[in-house]
């Protein structure tokens, strides 16, 4: 029970943000959302649960917005209690042919985001003497795939942060873990699916492929369930998971 517990989750306006926004929300957490698209519609959806809901709309590549966001939940909801560190981007191509201003931009969003929005929640959670982060990371925090150069380092760069932060408060009840889910389908991963739907595949065929690649179950991961991962990572149950980088991937990394 997250009652009283206010919750920031980055880049939660879609995808798997979204649903561990509504899982927290329904635990019975305020819920801050941030990320771009349809504000209003994904703050009503929240709503429904019946705590407060707040947004924040700081580009987690911009390190002076993510202090106004941080600045901004502990105003207006008194606490940041648990950090959800979700937000990422994808950019495929051959190392070679990669575009520097992509490396940069998914460095900036999917790494040091984190190390930006830790360090600011960080003092409030020590006052407090407890707080949880949850970083997203991926099976591609533990292993890698051709074509993924940037998100794959940041992605290790992650897990090896969440190690770091977990040191750091060990003696503290703050946790810090790190989750990796393998293939669910979102914006990120549709658009995987429509390049190989571009090179000629059917959408069935194009999404078989993507998984049988991969993901030996065959079966998307769902937000919802990434989502009571989350939860579990929150509660008293899970004090001593700590620096922990724990995959939801259809076996992905067990080959
Ligand atoms: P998504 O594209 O559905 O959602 C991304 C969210 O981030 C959106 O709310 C978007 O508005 C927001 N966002 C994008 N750029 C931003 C920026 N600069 N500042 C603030 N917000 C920004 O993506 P998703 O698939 O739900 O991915 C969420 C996280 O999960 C990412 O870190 C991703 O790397 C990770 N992940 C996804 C998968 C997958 O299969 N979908 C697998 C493993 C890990």
């Amino acid at each position: 029970n997250l009652t009283g517990k206010t919750a920031l989750v980055t880049g939660s306006t879609s995808g798997i943000g979204l649903g561990i926004a509504h899982r927290l929300a329904a635990a019975g957490a305020n819920v801050v959302v941030n990320g771009f698209g349809d504000i209003d519609a994904v703050v009503g959806e929240l709503a429904a649960h019946g705590t407060r809901i707040g947004h924040h709309g700081a580009d987690m590549s911009r390190p002076d917005q993510i202090a106004e966001m941080i600045a901004y939940v502990e105003r207006e909801f008194g606490a940041l209690d648990i950090l959800v560190n979700n937000a990422g981007i994808q950019h495929v191509a051959a190392l070679e042919e990669f575009p520097v201003e992509r490396w940069d931009a998914i460095i900036a969003i999917n790494l040091s985001s984190v190390f930006h929005t830790t360090r600011l929640a960080l003092p409030g959670m020590r006052k407090r003497g407890w707080g949880r982060i949850v970083n997203i990371a991926s099976t591609h925090g533990l292993v890698a795939s051709a074509g993924k150069s940037a998100y794959v380092a940041a992605k290790h760069g992650v897990i090896g942060l969440t190690k770091t932060i977990a040191l750091e408060t060990a003696t503290t009840g703050i946790t810090c873990n790190a989750i990796c889910p393998g293939w669910v389908l979102t914006p990120l991963v549709q658009q995987q699916i429509d390049a190989r739907i571009k090179a000629g595949a059917s959408p069935e065929q194009a999404r078989h492929d993507l998984l049988a690649e991969k993901q030996p179950s065959l079966e998307f991961v769902t937000p919802e369930q990434l989502g009571e991962l989350a939860i579990f990572l929150c509660g008293d149950a899970a004090a001593q998971v700590r620096g922990a980088a724990w995959n939801m991937d259809g076996g992905w990394t067990a080959q």
